[in-house]
């Protein structure tokens, strides 16, 4: 019997044609297994038809744990008897599917790490270990298929040993595409911060010597560089938010192991599991009481990012080191992508540090860490990106062609979405500058090359003035392309319906801000929606936003504009003088604008908590994306609800002035912690609640969370609870980030479905 077969899904890069390999000599099979261009795979065996099909259960039974089969189409024929054994041939030039699948890049596997430490291995102590089951994929490969001639390994020709490993097929790495040993693959190298090599003979080791005496340092990794120091002392730390313009703004921390990171936060199982996953992500943990690292890690928050080791490079730098942790942040200047060409980084980067850690191999996709955080037992994603992305997220959708979703302003994200997969790019960044929006464009085009899609139609946001926006017009006119917009929320609550397989919702979405289709600015709504039409059908109460973006960085204007016509409130506003740019005479104009209603309105969820964070003086500005609402959450995490406020709902709006006016009349007689919580609480319930009684009227049977609240935790319980003891199905998000990270999946959601 012939079989021809033909894979789809994460079938190359992840050991899949040495194990079809091995499957098929077991089964006296002749034949060949290639890779196509199209990232899948194809098999063409030849033997009795009982080993044929115990090789086909085979083939779906028991495949490489990082491989993920999406199809898997047969095709019998007679034989031809042209084969006389079993081989693995070089890459086809074949492309029919569209939307196949690169892999993310993987954590050191266990295996590679033995070899690491084993002093009689051939890779003991080489930084870029890797093997068919481990290393960098998505970041490294430029083109498919996956060859090493298409990726950034190419410059670096196998010595005898690493070719004799190459070609072994009973041998871990054989066809690993990074392969590579200290003979022949890339070199790291220690440099000051103009370039100039320092002599080392060990530069991992002295790398953890500089950073546990209190040096910065720019490392550079699979997908870019990390700026790093130690996480004991403040002395770097607080040089570091100097030279990078973050005052606040949490960094992102490597711990050397799972009991080293229990020794400073509270892990429990699901974060455990998340943060020895292959994929390693930065998971956000409660700090213990008794925090032994610096405060200047992640200011005023009740929380930490943490992530595991997860190159060889990592490890040995950990093998070395006192410090029990390194700070591990993304090496971008403020507001840009992270650096990953060499030169890029000594120029960008060199200011801030003190040496870099580099190695001689290029970046094909920058990748910054994923962050994840868990929410009840659901793994909520901050940013999905190494080791998730490009991975397709599955969507019970026909789509035609292949429709592009370009996010929004901050946290942008690009989604490809065809066939039934959404190809959801990694995290780009706040589209602010010339240089984000050039790696927007770059990583457009490159996903679509890789999954070999042509992008059919557009969508992208309602706002007008999007960076985000334009480029979606300036793509539809060159490209005489369709082009859809989509409103902020709508997007957000859709793509929660499309993660979670259901038609009709009624979706609580809260945020800072997205365009309304009144022009106002939204972020506290209540919508009904099926996939290509909503209806707003309850929001937060609106609130003057004076000066407006203003209002944004300094919440004591919403507090001003909130609390306008309660008696006494000048004086205490006089009384935060000092936090008012202009101190006094600020006041005054703020006062004067709000009395002239002058500026816009706004339904912001992410106001009135920013509101509460300043009134009770937790956060009076702004420096970082939701920072006065995490403070508010940090505070509130040590508080109960004691106010027991009753939310107050007229017609289809939820009062939040009712709300500020309590927490300001019980300011000194209740602690701010307690104050903090009862805040969330009668957002939380009032929003439920709101949403319970559209769901009652309209007869929805499900009820969403969306929107970059949806992280708050007491919030999101809080809204679970209530919705589900009134008897309604709950969803929430898992896979898609609730923020604007995920909001270019639910544009093109919509796009699809729209003619
Ligand atoms: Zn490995
Ligand atoms: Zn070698």
């Amino acid at each position: 019997m012939r079989a021809e077969i033909l894979l789809e899904g994460i079938v190359q890069g992840v050991g899949f044609r040495p194990f079809v390999y091995r499957c098929a000599v077991r089964n006296r099979l002749v034949g060949y297994v290639q890779n196509r261009q199209d990232a899948g795979i194809t098999i063409v065996v030849e033997g009795s038809g009982r080993d044929v099909k115990r090789f086909i259960r085979e083939l779906k039974n028991n495949r490489p744990p990082l491989a993920k089969v999406d199809s898997l189409v047969v095709e019998y024929a007679r034989p031809k008897g042209e084969f006389t054994d079993f081989r693995i041939v070089n890459s086809a030039r074949v492309r029919e599917i569209t939307g196949s699948v690169v892999p993310p890049d993987i954590s050191i596997c266990q295996e590679c790490l033995k070899d690491l430490r084993d002093r009689s291995n051939r890779r003991h102590k080489y930084f870029f270990i890797t093997c068919t089951d481990c290393g960098p994929r998505y970041t490294t490969i430029r083109d498919t298929p996956y060859d090493r001639s298409n990726t950034t390994m190419q410059k670096f020709p196998m010595c005898r040993h690493c070719h004799e490993e190459y070609i072994e097929p009973m041998d871990r790495r054989f066809h690993a595409q990074t392969i590579a040993c200290a003979q022949c693959g890339p070199k790291v190298y220690l440099t000051d911060n103009d370039g100039g090599l320092v002599g080392s003979e060990d530069p991992i080791r002295d790398a953890s010597r500089l950073l546990d005496e209190g040096y910065i340092l720019a490392i550079k990794g699979n997908g870019g560089f990390h700026i790093a120091s130690a996480t004991t002392r403040d002395d770097p730390i607080v040089r570091l938010r100097r030279t990078k313009h973050r005052a606040q703004k949490p960094f992102a921390i490597m711990a050397r192991d799972l009991e080293t990171i229990k020794s400073f936060a509270c892990v429990n199982s699901e974060e455990a599991a998340l943060l020895e996953s292959y994929v390693k992500p930065i998971v956000l943990l409660r700090k213990r009481q008794d925090f032994r690292l610096s405060d200047r890690i992640a200011p005023g928050l009740f929380n930490v990012g943490v992530m595991l080791p997860y190159t060889g490079l990592h490890f040995m730098l950990f093998e070395h080191a006192k410090e029990p942790a390194f700070i591990m942040t993304s090496g971008n200047p403020p507001d840009e992508p992270i650096a990953t060409g060499n030169s890029e980084a000594l120029k960008k980067l060199g200011p801030e540090v003190d040496f870099f850690l580099s190695h001689d191999r290029e970046i094909a996709q920058r990748c910054d860490d994923s962050v994840v955080r868990v929410v009840g037992k659901n793994t909520m994603m901050i940013r999905r990106s190494r080791g998730y992305a490009p991975a397709p997220i599955y969507v019970d959708a026909k789509v035609d062609g292949c429709v592009l979703g370009v996010g929004g302003e901050l946290n942008v994200t690009c989604c490809l979405l065809t066939q039934k997969k959404a190809f959801l790019s990694q995290h780009i960044g706040d589209i602010e500058t010339p240089d984000t929006l050039q790696f927007l464009k770059r990583t457009i085009r490159h996903l679509s090359k890789l999954t070999r899609s042509e992008i059919t139609k557009v969508a992208c946001d309602l706002h007008p003035g999007f960076q985000t926006t334009r480029l979606a017009f300036e793509m539809g006119d060159k490209n005489e392309l369709p082009v859809i917009k989509v409103q902020h929320h709508h997007a957000h609550t859709v793509k929660l319906m499309a993660e979670n397989d259901v038609e009709e919702v009624v979706g609580i979405a809260c945020d800072g801000f997205g365009h309304g289709h009144d022009g106002k600015a939204w972020g506290g709504e209540i919508l009904h929606c099926s996939s290509n039409h909503y209806e707003r059908i309850g929001h937060l109460q609106e609130h003057l936003m004076p000066g407006g973006d203003l209002a944004t960085k300094y919440p004591l204007r919403m507090v001003a504009t909130i609390l306008y016509d309660v008696e006494d409130v000048e004086d205490w506003l006089g009384s935060k003088a000092a936090y008012f740019l202009y101190g006094e005479k600020e006041i005054e104009i703020v006062l004067a604008e709000i009395e002239r209603k002058k500026g816009s309105y706004t339904s912001s969820c992410g106001r009135v908590l920013d509101a509460v964070s300043a009134l009770l003086g937790i956060c009076y500005s702004r420096t970082y994306e939701g920072e006065p609402a995490m403070k508010l959450e940090s505070a509130a995490a040590y508080g109960k609800d004691d106010l027991k406020l009753q939310p107050r709902i007229q017609g289809e709006i939820l009062d939040t002035r009712l709300l500020l006016e309590e927490i300001y009349r019980r300011r000194d007689s209740l602690p701010v912690a307690d104050l903090a919580c009862s805040a969330q609480s009668y957002l939380a319930r009032g929003l439920a609640e709101l949403a319970v009684l559209g769901a009652e009227r309209l007869g929805v049977p499900t009820i969403g969370f969306s929107g970059g609240v949806a992280y708050n935790e007491q919030i999101t319980l809080a809204i679970r609870d209530f919705v589900q003891e009134r008897g309604f199905r709950f969803i929430m998000h898992n896979r898609v980030p609730p923020g604007d990270a995920g909001i270019s999946f639910g544009q093109a959601i919509v796009a699809s479905k729209t003619f």
